[in-house]
């Protein structure tokens, strides 16, 4: 069932949140910096007009030497121009004592420190911000030292203007940044979720694409979009995951379906069995040849079901290899010699080139299974008359078993298939021979598990040749 999720779980509104935030962030650093830019260039401005003023006043004062009240009556007449940049000046002795002042100065406020001289001593040149009490724009003012041997009076000179319209261009562009910092912000959260949204549509799409999926519609494929992006990358990732759990879906339906089927062909012979038994009297000689008998398939069937119960282990991974040291031709040399009295039998001549002696590491039981199997094949499907020849031999770190015989082989089509669980040739003739179809897909599961591999190769009506690779414990 479709579940929603909660808005501050959503991805879009974590997407936008985190894009806004950042956002804001960088555009508020971005505003900080550019009021200090403004700032800074305004008043290098402002000091640069100030020094210009501070030039033409020296100016002045060099040409009327010692007359400070023709200095003063110049200077005014100098500012009186200044409108928009208003100046305000005066002239200190070298006890601090104003000696002149332009009439606007006093209006300032402007309180030195008991250092101010010793500190303009040491710098010769003192540019400040003043805030007076008084008004309420600061001034900018130059304090710096005058060359007293030219006229003896003047010590320092202190000339500045009022920073009104700094200020008003100052909180201009605060205002401008403040109206407009909100609405860049609007515009990103906007901006930010439909393009979240945008971005996320086929993942909604694919979420609910994969709701609909289950065991019945497993042949369904989500559709890329075709942009080849990321998400298109995931759409081909899960449709060969769907595809992968198909596959495994469809292999473990059929061996359910071949497992009942293989248990319940041989549970019905043997009730068959039971009961024609029963239904007459017999005597105790013939009851005891028919329950031997019945034994011999209950035995099968066991042996059927503890392999089934082994590839289950291996497939769901809880088949621990045990740590063994195999000498595989010993194990090999005992099947063969099992075997013998059936190849005579038979009429097919079972024979074997020296074994070198070889370790492997695993499971005896399952090795002697593989011999065991692969052998028991080569005599099923070899007809009287048929030779089967083995070997076993070092290479390259490897053990490599072969079983070669003159049988009935097997063909093209069916040499890809004998591998899997339950498959066989022809299935009325492996039923007569006794097989399963298990066996070879048992024989792989075992080489596997070793850490080696089995290859076939084979020719119908000539016969068929069986190599296991197995590592040598001791490669050298
Ligand atoms: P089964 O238990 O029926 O023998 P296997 O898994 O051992 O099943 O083998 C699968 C099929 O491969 C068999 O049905 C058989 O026809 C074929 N096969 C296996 N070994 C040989 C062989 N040596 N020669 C010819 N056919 C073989």
């Amino acid at each position: 069932m479709k579940q929603s999720i909660k808005i501050h779980k959503r991805a879009d509104f974590k997407i936008t949140l985190w894009y806004s935030l950042t956002f804001f962030i960088s555009i508020f650093i971005l505003a900080l910096f550019l009021n200090y830019r403004l700032s800074h260039n305004l008043i290098k401005e402002i000091d640069r007009f100030i020094t210009d003023e501070s030039n033409e006043f020296l100016a002045e004062i060099d040409q009327e030497k010692n007359d400070l009240k023709k200095i003063q009556k110049r200077f005014d007449q100098t500012i009186a121009g200044r409108e928009f940049y208003k100046i305000y000046y005066r002239i200190l002795d070298h006890k601090g004592k104003t000696v002149i002042a332009s009439k606007n100065f006093g209006d300032i406020g402007y309180r030195k420190d008991i250092n101010f001289l010793t500190r303009l001593k040491k710098k010769h040149l003192i540019k400040e911000t003043f805030h007076s009490p008084y008004h309420r724009n600061p001034f900018r003012i130059h304090s710096f030292l005058f060359d007293s041997t030219i006229n003896k009076e003047i010590y320092a000179i202190q000339i500045g203007t009022y920073l009104k319209h700094y200020n008003k261009t100052m909180s201009n562009f605060q205002n401008n940044i403040i109206i407009a910092i909100p609405l860049a912000l609007l515009i990103a959260c906007v901006g930010g979720w439909l393009f979240a949204r945008r971005v996320l549509v086929p993942i909604s799409k694919i979420t609910k694409e994969a709701q609909h999926l289950s065991i019945s519609n497993l042949d369904k494929r989500l559709i890329p979009s075709g942009t080849g992006d990321e998400i298109d990358e995931l759409i081909y990732a899960l449709n060969q995951m769907i595809s992968r759990i198909e596959e495994s879906y469809l292999k473990i339906s059929q061996f359910s379906a071949d497992v009942s089927h293989e248990l319940k062909t041989p549970l019905a012979v043997l009730k068959g069995e039971t009961e024609r038994i029963l239904s007459t009297s017999r005597k105790r000689d013939e009851y005891q040849d028919h329950l031997y008998n019945l034994v011999r398939k209950i035995d099968e069937l066991i042996e059927l079901t503890n392999n089934l119960l082994f590839l289950a282990k291996v497939d769901s991974g809880q088949w621990r290899k045990p740590d063994d040291e195999i000498a595989i031709d010993n194990e090999l040399l005992k099947v063969i010699d099992l075997f013998q009295g059936l190849a005579n039998d038979k009429g097919i001549k079972l024979s074997y080139l020296p074994l070198p002696h070889l370790l492997v590491k695993g499971e005896k039981f399952r090795i002697q299974q593989l011999f065991t199997h692969l052998i028991d094949n080569s005599i099923k499907y070899s007809l009287p008359g048929g030779e089967i020849e083995i070997s076993l031999k070092k290479e390259n770190g490897w053990s490599v078993f072969t079983i070669k015989d003159t049988g009935i082989g097997i063909s093209k089509e069916d040499l890809p298939k004998i591998f899997d669980r339950f498959f066989r040739v022809e299935r009325s003739r492996s039923r007569q021979t006794g097989g399963t179809g298990l066996g070879l897909s048992l024989c792989k599961k075992i080489v596997e598990i070793h850490g080696g591999k089995i290859i076939v190769e084979s020719e119908l009506g000539k016969g068929s040749t069986f190599t296991v690779f197995l590592p040598l414990v001791n490669p050298s």
